[in-house]
């Protein structure tokens, strides 16, 4: 009886998820708008309300490092009006990168934020780190491009779109500085963060490091991942040591997973340090990386998402609620 109530709510999901495919390229007078990512499609619905109609290439939880195109992603790509991209390098699983290379109408929102602030975004080991969605004030500089884009397609709207641009900049710069100023109330001392991957760089900087830091870059040592920018759960010997041992200089007890990664690499983590009695702990819960939580949970908006992030964290390292 089970398995039937559990395959009739399976079918039910599969058919909703494909009448709302059928429904978005069916679509005539709305824009016909396809994100890779959902924190975009995420700003791109806010600027466009109900004068377009957006689906999300990589959804859920799945990691936008490594996604390669599936049955359908080419009909979808293919039937965009729009198509927007974090770039950077973020997306770099072949089949998909090879469509960027091959179709010139793709906006990289990453590229047009690099362009606006090329100072702003950072390297790691000599790679361009394309998390920018974690600084709201950087990812902010993308509108200007959504709402050219979008007025370029219905140029009689072009009032609208500038409109909700602009308070979307306001809702943005405003929890900008909310988080800001909440999370700079944990001591400084305590205010280090390490995570699976290198999603964090540029939240660290926005929102744990201290002005003097940022000025002589020495903010990095707050930030430590194992798994590097684009997670790899292959862990070296040498790669758990690293870690270790940064834990010890900055007395780390916690450790935080992400929504959509396995946290085995943090495991082994927390026992080799058990090994020299160091205790430390996984940070509860996860915090939202390269992916937004699903329909209904406490990260299913970009905003959501980070003050998600910013609550955990808090919370965590910080000990108050
Ligand atoms: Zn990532």
């Amino acid at each position: 009886m089970l398995r039937l109530l559990l395959l009739l709510v399976l079918f039910a999901c599969s058919s909703e998820k494909k009448s709302e495919l059928r429904e978005w390229l069916d679509t005539s007078d709305q824009i016909k708008v396809l994100s890779t990512t959902a924190m975009i499609d995420d700003m791109v619905k806010n600027i466009g309300g109900d004068q377009i109609k957006t689906i999300v290439l990589i959804q859920g939880d799945l990691d936008p490092h490594s996604y390669q195109l599936v049955k359908g992603d080419q009909e979808k790509l293919l039937s965009a009006q729009l198509v927007f991209a974090n770039g950077l390098n973020l997306e770099h699983g072949p089949s998909l990168k090879n469509f960027f290379k091959t179709n010139s109408n793709v906006l990289f929102i990453g590229d047009y934020i690099q362009k606006v602030k090329p100072d702003a975004i950072l390297k790691v080991n000599g790679e361009t780190d394309p998390h920018i969605w974690m600084d709201i004030s950087l990812w902010k500089e993308a509108i200007p491009q959504v709402v050219e884009a979008l007025s370029r397609m219905k140029p009689e709207k072009k009032a609208e779109f500038e409109e909700r641009g602009r308070k979307l900049a306001l809702d943005y710069s405003e929890m900008h500085e909310r988080i800001k100023k909440y999370l700079h109330e944990v001591p400084q001392e305590k205010r280090y963060l390490v995570t699976s991957h290198d999603a964090f760089n540029y939240f660290t900087r926005a929102y744990l490091a201290e002005e003097s830091e940022i000025a002589d870059n020495s903010w990095q040592k707050r930030f430590q991942a194992p798994e590097g920018l684009a997670p790899d759960s292959q862990l070296s010997l040498n790669d758990i040591r690293f870690i270790v041992e940064h834990l010890k200089k900055y007395n780390i007890a916690i450790i935080f997973p992400e929504s959509n990664l396995s946290p085995d690499s943090l495991k082994k983590i927390i026992d080799a340090a058990k090994n020299e009695n160091i205790n430390v702990t996984l940070g509860n819960p996860y915090l939202y990386g390269d992916a937004m939580g699903p329909k209904g949970s406490d990260g299913d908006t970009y905003l959501k998402m980070i003050w998600h992030n910013a609550k955990t964290i808090k919370e965590d390292i910080g000990g108050s609620p």
